[in-house]
């Protein structure tokens, strides 16, 4: 098959880290080239609460097939994703692994974006648009530093974790925390009467 629609001037960076060149690749449909590599991730790969940080290592390894209309790249990528905790902003590490598959065609069509469809650009084939697609998709929108995280007490913003389970507030039953209370408050107006407890136990104001 004749490859007569291949642009001349390659608009790609062949250095660029996910740009693969193709031209190892025989021709011929069935024929199939795999290689791993690990390149810096591309920036701006983030969602609300968690994201890629950008130059971190992105592990890929691509299998590249020759099929009648083109080259079909199918991509497994490993990345690490920092974030934080939905439930108790703790700071989350984790890794994540996404699986995907896109037809490069010879043939440039009309418009690229068409119909989501990618083309070769000569020999080259740029795995960027494609890997951002499905890493964005692979971000946890809630990400959790672990399953059952217990997040912050409502009361007073501890970290559950690490407070333990008795923490607890008893209200209005121990006059200490009330006055420890009136003092985290400062500031907002106090609907209720100030107890006279907070002079008792020594907490109240100066
Ligand atoms: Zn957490
Ligand atoms: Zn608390």
């Amino acid at each position: 098959m004749p490859h007569s629609r291949r642009t001349s001037t390659a608009r790609l960076d062949p250095r660029g880290p996910l740009v693969l060149d193709t031209r190892a690749l025989p021709r011929r449909p069935g024929s199939a080239r795999t290689e791993t590599r690990t390149v810096p991730a591309p920036a701006d790969l983030h969602t609300g609460m968690a994201g890629i940080p950008e130059g971190s290592d992105l592990r890929l390894d691509v299998t590249l097939e020759s099929v009648t209309e083109g080259v079909l790249a199918t991509v497994t990528a490993v990345a690490p994703v920092t974030g934080e905790c939905a439930r108790c902003l703790e700071p989350v590490a984790q890794m994540v692994e996404v699986r995907c598959q896109e037809l490069f065609s010879y043939e440039q069509g009309a418009g690229d974006a068409d119909e989501g469809g990618y083309a070769l650009d000569g020999d080259l084939l740029d795995l960027e648009p494609v890997l951002r697609d499905a890493l964005v998709l692979a971000l946890p929108l809630a990400p959790l530093c672990r399953p059952d995280c217990p997040g912050l007490c409502t009361e007073c913003g501890a970290l559950l974790a690490r407070a333990g389970p008795d923490h607890g507030h008893e209200r209005a039953t121990d006059p200490r925390w009330a006055g420890l209370r009136q003092q985290m408050t400062q500031g907002e107006p106090v609907a209720r009467p100030a107890p006279e407890i907070s002079e008792e136990s020594g907490r109240g104001r100066p």
